[in-house]
């Protein structure tokens, strides 16, 4: 049964049809994003930082080695797993809006609940204190996690999409899955960025805000990485801390 399962919805050219989208739409996407003039600024503030933090060669090594990390996570999981999870079967909108949102919810918690009592816990704390030596974040800072960190993490996104497939009965859609992967990796790095945005913008300083909270020390909420839900609903909630400088 589970085996003419996944004989029947494994497609490669559905997860290599993933790979070459998300490609594309990361690399216009960053292109259009800074095309705004305030943005394009904001991106030069951070990386005046980042250059500095650059400059030590152990913190380009951590860089060096957790890319790789997340890299060789990333294709073996393209490689083996997403075959079997996405498709191009048609489906009205409303399916992919709740197939994206599901993704990131399962994601979302299992993520809140290892950040809390793994990383934050004993088991992990000594590994998810690298990433903590950043106590004011700016871009780069996204990347400065211990490589095992980086596994766990992705790991838990990655794994979050065969769980809704199967809960939902069948592949999801290459497109939705796309721009899921899109939000958890962008958001991911967001979180790092320094922002002091003028309006519009004012709700990227709130995303920001919220995960420099976290930062302050280790002994601070906000746990989860995509919304402020799990922190609200268990209580580990922070108001976010904008800073004046980077
Ligand atoms: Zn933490
Ligand atoms: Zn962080």
């Amino acid at each position: 049964m589970a085996l003419e399962w996944l004989r029947e919805n494994y497609d490669w050219q559905a997860a290599l049809a993933f790979v070459g989208l998300l490609a594309i739409t990361s690399i216009v996407g960053n292109w259009l994003t800074f095309k705004i003039p305030v943005l394009a600024e904001m991106r030069e503030t951070n990386r005046a930082v980042d250059k500095t933090k650059l400059a030590r060669e152990s913190f380009r090594n951590a860089i060096k080695i957790n890319n790789k990390s997340g890299l060789y996570t990333n294709l073996a999981f393209y490689a083996t797993i997403l075959p079997f999870c996405v498709g191009f079967d048609s489906r009205p909108i409303w399916r992919h809006v709740v197939d994206v949102f599901a993704v990131l919810l399962v994601f979302d918690f299992m993520y809140y609940l290892t950040h809390r009592f793994l990383f934050h816990g004993t088991l992990l704390r000594k590994v998810h204190s690298l990433h903590h030596q950043a106590r004011k974040p700016t871009y780069v800072d996204a990347l400065y996690v211990h490589p095992l960190e980086t596994f766990i993490g992705l790991s838990l996104f990655l794994g979050s999409i065969p769980l809704v497939a199967v809960v939902t009965g069948g592949p999801l859609h290459v497109v939705s899955m796309v721009v899921a992967t899109l939000l958890f990796t962008h958001l991911n790095s967001l979180n790092h960025v320094y922002t002091n945005l003028p309006a519009p913008f004012g709700w990227v300083n709130t995303i920001t805000g919220v995960h420099a909270a976290h930062h302050v020390d280790m002994s601070h909420g906000n746990y989860a990485t995509l919304t402020m839900f799990y922190d609200k609903l268990f209580g580990t909630y922070e108001e976010p801390i904008i800073r004046e400088t980077a």
